[in-house]
C-alpha cells in the first residue's frame, strides 16, 4: 500500500513502503525466494486472476521489490511502481506498454544516449517510429510531428548530458492538446528535486542506477503511474481498453482504473519480457533511498559551487548547469527544481578543444573516470568519445555535445577538495 501524501519527501524516503507489524523486522527484509506458497489451488487461481493482490513469482512482484516500489511511488506522487531491471528497461517499457509496431511516438532530442539509440534503431526496428522534436522549435512545428498513429510525448526531466531543463508545463500541454500521455525521465532530478506529476506528466522513468541508489552499487529502473491519464478519451489505447486476450479477456481500464497503465506494464510486459529486478538488489536500493533527500542537497550544493569557479577560469570556455545564474536553464529550474537546486551534474568546455578536455581529465586525482554519473562518488567523462560514441556528429549536435565537452559529476565529498582537484588539473592541462 502507498502512503501517497502522507509525509514530506525526507520521511517518505525513510518511512514509505515498509511499514513493519508488531514483532517484525524494523529493517526491509530480503525475501530472497522465487516463488511463494499457497494452501490451495483455489488461493493460487485468485491471485493469477488478478482478483487478490499477492505474489506467487518473483519475475512479476516480490515484497522486497514491491516496498521499494511503493516508496518511489510515494516520492513521486503516483498510484503505483514497476522496478525493473535496469534504467533501459523501465523506459522501454514505459513505451512498449502502449505503442506497437507501426505505430509512432514523438521525443525531445535531447536525450540520454542510451535512450536515444533505444529510440532511433531499436524501436525503429520494431515498428516503432520516434520523431525527435527540439525545445526551440515552435508550438506548432511540434504539434506537426504528432498524427493519428503518436502514442506518446517523452523527454527528460535535466536532459543528461546537455542538461537542459525540460519546460514541463509547455510539453504537457502539446501532449495532451494532442490526445497523448507525457512520459519523463526523471532520473537526474530524482522526486526530491522535481515532482513531474505535479506539472501535468502523466508516467514517470528513472534509471535508479543514479541517484536513487546513489552508491554505485546496483543497476536498476523503475516506471511510475500518475493514473492522471484518461486511456479511454480517444480510442487511442485499446491495449488497456479493451479485453486483453492473453490475460483472461481483463480491460485493465475497467478492472483497475487508475492504476490501469502500471498494471499492464507489469501483468503483460514484465510476464512476457521478465527484464524484472532481483530482491537483493531492491534492498541495496532501499538503502540508499533513505539518504535521497540528504544526499540531493550536497549534490546540489557542491555542484554549485564547483559551476561557479569554473565559470571563472580562464582554461574554461563555458560552463552548463541550470543551479548556476546566467544560464540558459535557469529560469526553469527555478521554476521546476526544489530551491533552484539542480543536482550533481555540470558539463562544460575546456579551452583547447578535444586534446586537452583529455588531458585535464587524466590530470584528474579525486575525481574518478568513469561510465557513470550521479552517484556519491565525484566523476568525470567525455560524452563524444564514451556514452555518446554511437551517435552521429549531426545527433550529437542535437543532443548538446561537442568534442571539447566534459560531463562532471559532482559528488558529495567535501567541496574544497573537489575544488582543489579541479584546479590542480586544469593547471596541469593549462601549459
Ligand atoms: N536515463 C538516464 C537519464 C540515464 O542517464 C541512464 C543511464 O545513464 C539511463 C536512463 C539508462 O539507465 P541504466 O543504465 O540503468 O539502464
Amino acid at each position: 500500500m502507498s502512503d501517497k501524501g502522507a509525509w514530506r519527501a525526507a520521511t517518505k524516503c525513510i518511512q514509505s513502503g515498509y511499514r513493519p507489524a508488531n514483532g517484525e523486522a524494523r529493517v526491509l527484509p530480503v525475501f530472497q525466494s522465487t516463488t511463494f506458497r499457497y494452501d490451495s489451488s483455489a488461493a493460487m487461481a485468485a491471485l493469477f486472476d488478478l482478483e487478490v493482490p499477492g505474489h506467487m513469482y518473483s519475475r512479476l512482484s516480490n515484497p522486497t521489490v514491491e516496498a521499494v516500489e511503493n516508496k518511489i511511488a510515494d516520492l513521486e506522487g503516483g498510484v503505483g511502481a514497476l522496478c525493473t531491471s535496469s534504467g533501459q528497461a523501465a523506459s522501454l517499457f514505459s513505451v512498449l506498454n502502449i505503442a506497437s509496431c507501426g505505430q509512432n511516438i514523438v521525443s525531445l532530442a535531447n536525450l540520454y544516449g542510451g535512450t536515444t539509440n533505444l529510440f532511433a534503431v531499436t524501436l525503429k526496428q520494431m515498428g516503432i517510429e520516434t520523431r525527435f522534436i527540439s525545445p526551440s522549435m515552435s508550438d506548432d512545428e511540434i504539434r506537426g510531428a504528432f498524427d493519428e498513429n503518436t502514442r506518446l510525448l517523452f523527454g527528460e526531466t535535466i536532459a543528461n548530458p546537455a542538461l537542459d531543463v525540460l519546460d514541463f508545463e509547455r510539453f504537457a500541454r502539446l501532449a495532451h492538446g494532442m490526445g497523448v500521455p507525457f512520459i519523463v525521465d526523471n532520473t537526474f532530478a530524482t522526486p526530491i528535486l522535481c515532482r513531474p506529476f505535479e506539472w501535468g506528466v502523466d508516467v514517470v522513468v528513472h534509471s535508479t542506477t543514479k541517484y536513487m541508489d546513489g552508491h554505485g552499487a546496483v543497476v536498476g529502473g523503475v516506471v511510475v503511474d500518475s493514473g492522471n491519464f484518461d486511456w479511454t478519451a480517444g480510442g487511442r489505447y485499446p491495449g488497456l481498453t479493451e479485453p486483453d486476450e492473453s490475460y483472461h479477456g481483463i480491460v485493465y481500464t475497467e478492472n483497475f482504473g487508475e492504476a490501469a497503465y502500471i498494471t499492464k506494464a507489469r501483468t503483460h510486459l514484465m510476464r512476457d519480457l521478465g527484464s524484472c529486478p532481483q530482491p537483493m538488489t531492491a534492498f541495496l536500493l532501499n538503502l540508499g533511498l533513505e539518504t535521497l533527500h540528504l544526499r540531493m542537497r550536497q549534490h546540489s550544493s557542491n555542484a554549485l559551487a564547483v559551476a561557479r569557479f569554473l565559470k571563472e577560469h580562464p582554461l574554461v570556455d563555458r560552463v552548463n548547469y541550470p543551479g548556476l545564474e546566467g544560464d540558459k536553464s535557469h529560469g526553469l529550474a527555478q521554476k521546476y527544481l526544489e530551491g533552484g537546486m539542480a543536482s550533481g551534474v555540470v558539463s562544460f568546455g575546456v579551452k583547447g578543444g578535444r586534446e586537452r578536455a583529455v588531458k585535464f581529465m587524466d590530470s584528474l586525482k579525486l575525481a574518478g573516470l568513469v561510465v557513470h554519473v550521479a552517484d556519491a562518488r565525484t566523476s568525470v567523462l567525455h560524452p563524444a568519445s564514451t556514452t555518446h560514441r554511437q551517435l552521429s556528429d549531426e545527433q550529437l549536435a542535437a543532443c548538446g555535445i561537442a568534442p571539447d565537452f566534459v560531463r562532471f559529476s559532482v559528488g558529495i565529498e567535501d567541496p574544497e577538495d573537489i575544488l582543489a582537484d579541479l584546479e590542480q588539473a586544469l593547471g596541469l592541462c593549462g601549459g
